[in-house]
């Protein structure tokens, strides 16, 4: 027998399978991953098939060492969609096979954990010799033990019989007992205490949307968007569509944008399903992730819930696959290989038969476009459950404050808004998308604004967490490299004194708000307070539990909390994402604002939304103060089709990073070259290229990488797929000292 191995190796070189011969002994199926010989070395494969015979010299083929698991690591159906990522990323398929394991099984970084255990062979004989023992009150000990209940951990016994290792062995050589092995798997710990078990009586828009997936899910189909307003109750159907997977003896995958933001949804899951729920994050220590995978693998874990990556969970028999807040950019991966998970999780109900879920208060254009062609079925839920009403949003206009003589970050609607929320003793959130104090620095005398020595982007103004007693900031920071520096007393570039700050962030804002309203507990959430394995979730909890009133953070606090006790959101400086030189700008900024106003009035009490803007007439801000999501995506659709953006059209960019920006420049001429003389060779493809542009990226420096980009816009078609295979090859081509990567429409125009 032979089998054909993909060797866990990227290179272009050796993208393709090797045939080894399998040794008489060995059992090996498609999907095990094997050692195998390579050149000189021993290296680790993926058996993609089985062959009878083959048509290479059988006495030159060399055999498989051994199988590195006794089961397939790569399930049948993942193969199939790791060749398909393969094709469509142009890259080598040993690249996307690892996406479908934990990273530390390669190169064996991560083992199965075990417990020795102690076992009597046979009670009657133990009883005897027990009683015969006369010699060693070790052995007695041990032996007493046993009979009282076996089998034992060895950790006990030793912990309760020191020294025993002699005694044991005795034992041991005697015949009376037997060591055994058990394996132990490692779980994750519940990240939030909120959880309740009790399911719902469900509202009737719940029951409705059930409706339609619950057949679709009996068929093996059914391709859902589901729409409904911030507290619409959209968990509760993710919940029953989940259970509706288990009852069929099914599986069950529910995506959510990062764990670490959407603890709530993990307690209910947790709650409802206990250990039939395994969930799976980046910040899972490595022998908690091999063994969540491992309970997945088996069967053990049924509901799997986690950020993008768990859409690759080795599920079998799967039925059903919720994308929760499907608007989120973090489903799609900015390490190659790329992917969308949205996209994954299309192409496994596909082929697995499952039912496919995508839900958002806001969905994204691009989805809400496919659901309207007919791609995906759409289901509304207008209504927050128990007809709670949608809060109350005003806009808040900063000049005016400005013009008054209030300099303060918050307005005068919010700040009294805020003592009267504290009054009545209920909660509030405050969004401001910066982290930090100030957002920059600048002098008065020339305007030079200080930027960090390695990215060509201004430094922020921190005050050092460390030392937070110290009052006013002290450090700047640069957000995208990290480089720290104190805040210099004169200008680096004229010497004058006259220095400025401008723009507020999270730690200003916090200090105004205790100013308001001294004694009265904040906490804030931004990535500065949230390291360590539970950092968010120490200051949800501490939310959640009423210790803090007033949560303060960036855009970590607009998704997806459900704090019944919070009345008051305000929204501190609107217009901050909307000025994003990106085309979604818009699209992100509707988004953000739907969210994190759906944060108020989710309990008894209704919620009022405060947003502080310098543009109160802009229509995005007013559409995102009524809420109206329908308006929102017709206004953009239209937009985007004029412009010609996507959806009606693809860009696609070629990034270039090298430290010397000569070499960055020239490898960019010279891609530049070579794009434009293949478009004048083949004139099929020119004619879908709208537009070819060298200029920007936005940002020309980053951690002391000189960035250039060629950006494309073109007309969707198979002809562009071709170019664009072509542009993924163009950019593989090594150039000296540069980076060079191709990016079909990119997450980031950074
Ligand atoms: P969404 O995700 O749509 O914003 P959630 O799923 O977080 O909304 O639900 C909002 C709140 O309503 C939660 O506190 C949830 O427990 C509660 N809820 C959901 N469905 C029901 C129901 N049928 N009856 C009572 N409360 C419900
Ligand atoms: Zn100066
Ligand atoms: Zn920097």
């Amino acid at each position: 027998m032979y089998c054909q191995v993909i060797v866990d190796i990227v290179h272009e070189n050796v993208a393709r399978a090797f045939t080894y011969a399998i040794p008489e002994e060995m059992k090996v199926s498609p999907g095990q991953r094997v050692a195998v010989p390579f050149g000189s070395r021993e290296k680790e494969g993926y058996v993609l098939a089985l062959s009878e015979e083959t048509e290479y010299d059988p006495l030159k083929i060399r055999a498989v060492k051994r199988t590195l698991e006794d089961y397939p690591a790569i399930l049948p159906p993942m193969m199939e969609l790791a060749r398909e990522m393969a094709e469509k990323n142009h890259c080598p398929l040993a690249e996307t096979l690892r996406l479908m394991i934990p990273a530390e099984m390669r190169g064996g970084r991560i083992r199965v954990l075990t417990e020795k255990w102690i076992d009597l062979t046979d009670e009657e004989r133990a009883r005897a010799a027990w009683s015969a023992e006369s010699r060693s009150r070790k052995r007695k000990a041990i032996l007493e033990m046993l009979m009282t209940g076996h089998p034992r951990r060895l950790a006990e016994i030793r912990e309760r019989v020191p020294d025993s290792r002699e005694a044991l062995n005795k034992l041991e050589t005697a015949g009376l007992i037997i060591r055994t092995e058990q394996e132990i798997l490692r779980r994750p710990g519940t990240p939030l205490k909120s959880g309740s078990g009790e399911w719902h009586q469900l509202t009737p828009e719940q029951e409705e949307a059930l409706e339609e997936i619950l057949p679709a899910m009996r068929n093996g189909e059914g391709r859902f968007l589901l729409h409904g307003v911030t507290g619409s109750g959209k968990t509760e159907v993710f919940l029953a569509a989940a259970r509706k997977a288990l009852e069929d003896g099914k599986k069950a995958i529910i995506l959510v944008p990062e764990i670490a933001l959407t603890p709530q949804m993990v307690s209910w899951f947790q709650a409802r399903f206990g250990t039939e729920a395994a969930v799976i994050h980046s910040r899972l220590s490595a022998g908690e992730r091999f063994d969540e995978w491992r309970r997945i693998r088996r069967g053990e874990a049924r509901i799997i819930i986690g950020a993008r990556s768990a859409v690759f969970a080795p599920a079998e028999n799967l039925g059903l696959i919720v994308v929760d807040e499907e608007h989120e950019t973090t489903y799609q991966s900015d390490h190659h290989p790329r992917y969308d998970a949205r996209e994954v999780a299309r192409s496994r109900c596909d082929r697995e038969g499952a039912t496919l879920i995508l839900a958002s208060a806001t969905p994204s254009i691009l989805s809400f476009a496919k659901a309207r062609r007919g791609d995906y079925m759409l289901l509304e839920m207008p209504r927050r459950v128990q007809d709670r009403p949608m809060p109350e949003v005003q806009l808040v206009d900063m000049r005016t404050e400005l013009e008054t003589g209030n300099r303060s970050v918050l307005s005068r609607a919010l700040s009294s808004a805020l003592i009267s929320c504290m009054q009545k003793g209920e909660q509030a959130m405050l969004l401001i998308n910066r982290r930090g104090y100030h957002s920059f620095v600048s002098c008065r005398a020339c305007g030079h604004v200080i930027k960090c020595p390695n990215c060509d982007v201004s430094m922020t103004c921190h005050v050092d967490e460390m030392h937070p007693e110290d009052g006013g900031p002290t450090q700047l920071q640069c957000h995208y490299c990290g480089h720290r520096t104190p805040i210099p007393e004169k200008c680096p570039s004229c010497g004058s004194r006259y220095i400025r700050y401008f723009g507020a962030g999270t730690q200003k804002v916090e200090g105004e708000v205790r100013k308001l309203l001294p004694g009265i507990r904040t906490a804030r959430m931004d990535i500065d307070t949230t390291g360590g394995k539970d950092g968010h979730a120490r200051i949800l909890e501490q939310f959640r539990s009423g210790e803090a009133r007033i949560l303060i953070g960036t855009q970590m606090i607009a998704k997806g909390l459900d704090f019944p006790q919070v009345t008051l959101v305000g929204v501190v400086a609107a217009d901050m994402t909307l000025n994003l030189p990106d085309y979604r700008s818009r699209e992100r900024t509707f988004q953000l604002l739907t969210q994190v106003a759906g944060r108020a009035g989710r309990g008894r009490r209704p919620g009022q939304v405060i947003i502080q803007t310098y543009r109160p007439e802009d229509p995005v801000l007013k559409m995102a103060a009524r809420q109206d999501y329908r308006a929102f995506f017709e206004a953009e659709i239209q937009r985007r089709r004029t412009s010609l953006y996507p959806p009606y059209t693809i860009l696609a960019r070629i990034l270039i990073e090298s430290p010397a920006a000569a070499d960055a420049e020239g490898a960019a001429a010279g891609l530049g070259q070579a794009v434009r003389a293949v478009l004048d060779a083949r004139p099929e493809w020119k004619k879908k290229v709208l537009l070819i542009s060298s200029e920007g990226p936005g940002i020309r420096m980053l951690r002391g990488m000189e960035r250039r980009q060629i950006l494309m816009k073109m007309l969707t078609g198979s002809e562009t797929e071709d170019f664009c295979a072509w542009l993924a090859k163009a950019a593989e081509e090594p150039r000296a000292g540069c980076q060079i990567c191709f990016e079909y429409n990119p997450t980031s125009m950074i």
